[in-house]
């Protein structure tokens, strides 16, 4: 326990950080209180039907709760039947979790008689705290200073509150209570959690927990997975979130959890990250939504991006195994919705499963002759139910197969309900997943019903229920990849340190091609050979020794888009066009960029051949570096073709995020294309995540273009550009 002496309190702000990381290192145990209570009171209990406090109430007593209740409430005598208290001190015995549900100004005192009693869980459902302004931000800091003095754990504010099914725990004012089932939901916004469970109780969706954590002062997304990932109550996590506090801790939790079962999550508010000025590509491509997408690519989180897609997942993963493999049989009564599901199937990376002859000759025995025994198999539209769970239960037995897609269409002489009956019960026997698509509306009602109770997931569409199947094949395979491990490619670090010294002396944090150079040189990623001339002569001699052609570029601190200005020839192939593009670059560029400092003109060896692609870096404010790959030129510019990854990452990451962008086909050599060392270019990634893990202060980079050989040839960055924090 956290010490709640005198000298404690002498000193909130040591004693806050402590009792914080200690409250946060008690892990899952910690949590205890907030679903399986021995004892609940509730701060704000009200006689009056449709306060609150008088919801919470009779909540704790109309769902099954058997532990004791202490309705809170100086001015009552009894609320609902049982005695109610003066305040939490008024109590006899230890009270286990504390709601509070009375306005905010009155919270804070109330959370110092908590502490003084002695409790260590409290759930905050009041409103009016961060959410509501500078007042209400300083009224939650005061909140956090009080229970992290006394070892509080606190769900909220500004939440619904808290279900525990198995412990018949309402501690919520949500006025639905759901059946047991093994979803645990956690979600940050209160109202979308009461929509939710509205729509699963009507669905016959069970959950095991179920917690609304509004403002996340303290419990929030990371101690909820910790909590659940080894709760035997629950197969999958679902997650509604706007956004997170702590972006790398949730990666590395969510790894975790995910390898022990399925994290799904809706992340809403995608917006840009923020309102700073962005002087790269990377940093205009890359907003707060592809950092996320990224983050739960790394760490196996299933990502949906709707309610309905949350559902359809949810529902599949809790109610069924995962794929063993890709191959899906189809069972359908009707041709096109199996043609349907075949190409959804296609389209979705999955394989149909072939069938094998035993099957085949099975099938063959009852089936009439113009049914298709093959993948789709079609028991044709006259089947019955008996005909239906026949081929249901063979196609499930065939060695070949992992999973099925079940498909009925109402026809003359379909038994939906019989069916239905036949499919779960062949379900239940094989042990392997299969998703129905009972395709209708009011015929259908009652088969459906049916295969919902027996935990087979039903979907209105067959790409639905194949998009459902195609994510658990995907979460299978991530959970067997091994770790994508961090490799280290030599480096000069101090080097980097004395460039970035440098330019901070001079006032600078924006580097160009120059002094970037040296950035990447310093990690051995190639360049062409360049120096810097300051005379159309000199200009003339470097070019003779690097040797025709040569590309010449102005070299200014404050031009970071060369050829804008006219600042990049390329091609200059004599000594005599050396000297004229020197003085013609000199010449226009003080025209055009009259208050530029200008330091000469590097004449560079010129890469003839090779694919042009850009590798770039921003910092983002959740998940720290962000590393970004894309083909060049108007791949990047108009298609925004690009791939993204939090730094560091492994090979594995490095090579899907060149398999990602749409255009991929081209760099392996698609009609007519020369193919390109896409290994070179997976290095170049590799060691761009190591420099900006290494380096923080970089915030963004652009290497553009990197260019890009046959394979076996390498890849050169021709251009680069770097910016720094100021410190
Ligand atoms: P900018 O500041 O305008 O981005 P770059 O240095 O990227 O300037 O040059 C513009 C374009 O010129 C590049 O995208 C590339 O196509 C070409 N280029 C630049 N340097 C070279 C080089 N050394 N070899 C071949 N092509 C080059
Ligand atoms: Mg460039």
């Amino acid at each position: 326990m956290i010490s709640r002496d005198s000298s404690a309190a002498a000193k909130p702000q040591q004693c806050h950080e402590a009792s914080s990381s200690a409250r946060r290192a008690s892990g899952a145990a910690g949590l205890q209180h907030f679903f399986a209570p021995a004892s609940v009171a509730v701060i704000g209990a009200s006689t009056h039907p449709g306060k609150i406090g008088h919801d919470i109430v009779r909540n704790l007593q109309t769902s099954g709760f058997k532990g004791a209740v202490y309705p809170i409430n100086p001015k009552a005598p009894e609320i609902l039947g049982l005695r109610a208290y003066a305040s939490v001190l008024a109590v006899d015995g230890s009270i286990d979790l504390v709601v509070i549900a009375i306005p905010a100004k009155a919270v804070l005192p109330v959370m110092e008689e908590c502490a003084q009693k002695g409790v260590d869980s409290v759930i905050v459902i009041t409103a009016g705290f961060k959410e509501s302004g500078p007042e209400g931000m300083e009224l939650e800091k005061r909140l956090e200073e009080i229970a992290g003095r006394a070892g509080i754990r606190v769900v909220g504010p500004n939440c619904l509150g808290i279900i525990a099914t198995s412990t018949g725990l309402n501690a919520s004012f949500a006025p639905t209570f759901p059946r047991v089932g093994s979803l645990a939901l956690m979600s940050q916004s209160g109202a979308l959690a009461t929509a939710i469970l509205d729509w699963s109780v009507q669905n016959g969706i069970g959950y095991s927990k179920f917690v609304s954590f509004g403002n996340g002062l303290d419990v929030g997304v990371v101690d909820l997975l910790r909590a659940w990932e080894d709760d035997p109550e629950t197969r999958v996590i679902v997650a509604y979130m706007e956004g997170l506090p702590n972006g790398p801790e949730f990666m590395r939790v969510a790894k975790e959890v995910s390898r022990k079962k399925p994290v799904i999550v809706v992340k809403s508010g995608n917006t840009r990250s923020g309102a700073r000025a962005v002087s790269s590509h990377t940093g205009s491509l890359a907003g707060s939504g592809e950092a996320y997408q990224a983050a739960f690519k790394q760490c196996g989180v299933i990502r949906a991006h709707s309610m309905e897609e949350l559902f359809d997942l949810a529902v599949a993963f809790a109610y069924q195994d995962v794929p063993r493999s890709r191959r899906v049989a189809i069972l359908t009564n009707a041709g096109g919705p199996g043609i349907m599901a075949t190409d959804a199937v296609e389209t979705a990376g999955l394989e149909m499963a072939t069938i094998t002859p035993q099957t085949v000759a099975k099938l063959g025995t009852q089936l009439p002759p113009a049914a298709n025994l093959n993948n789709p198999v079609d028991c044709l539209g006259d089947a019955d139910a008996e005909r239906y769970t026949f081929t249901a239960e063979t196609v499930l037995a065939d060695p070949n197969v992992d999973a099925a897609l079940a498909l009925l269409t109402p026809q003359t002489s379909t038994q939906p309900y019989e069916s239905a009956q036949g499919l779960a019960a062949a379900t239940a026997r094989s042990k392997k997943p299969v998703l129905a698509c009972f395709m209708g509306g009011g015929a259908m009602t009652s088969a459906i019903e049916l295969l919902v109770s027996k935990q087979v997931p039903n979907y209105s569409y067959p790409e639905r229920a194949v998009q459902a199947l195609a994510t658990m094949v995907r979460y299978r395979e991530w959970r067997e990849e091994p770790e994508d491990e961090i490799e280290r490619f030599p480096a000069n670090t101090d080097a980097v340190k004395g460039i970035f010294g440098r330019a901070r002396e001079e006032g600078r944090v924006n580097l160009g091609e120059i002094e970037a150079r040296e950035v990447l040189q310093a990690y051995h990623i190639r360049m062409p050979e360049s120096r810097v001339a300051q005379s159309a002569e000199e200009a003339a001699r470097f070019a003779d020794e690097i040797g025709y052609p040569v590309v010449m570029k102005i070299v200014s601190p404050d031009i970071l888009h060369k050829s804008d200005i006219g600042g990049v020839r390329v091609g200059i192939a004599s000594r005599q066009e050396a000297m004229d593009a020197f003085d013609l670059m000199m010449l226009r560029i003080r025209r055009y960029a009259p208050d530029a400092e200008l330091r000469g003109v590097s004449v560079q060896e010129m890469v003839r051949s090779g694919r042009e692609v850009i590798l770039g870096s921003t910092r983002d404010p959740q998940f720290g570096p962000l590393v970004m790959f894309g083909l060049g030129g108007i791949y990047v510019e108009v298609l925004k073709d690009v791939s993204f990854r939090v730094a560091p990452f492994g090979r594995r990451h490095a090579r899907q995020m060149v398999d990602e962008v749409r255009s991929a086909p081209l760099l392996r050599g698609a009609r007519g294309e020369r193919p390109c060392d896409l290994d070179a270019i997976v290095t170049c990634l590799l060691i761009l995540s190591q420099l900006v893990t290494d380096f923080p202060e970089i915030v963004e980079m652009d290497v553009n273009p990197l260019k890009v050989g046959e394979p076996g040839t390498g890849a050169v960055a021709v251009d680069a550009r770097i910016t720094i924090t100021e410190h």
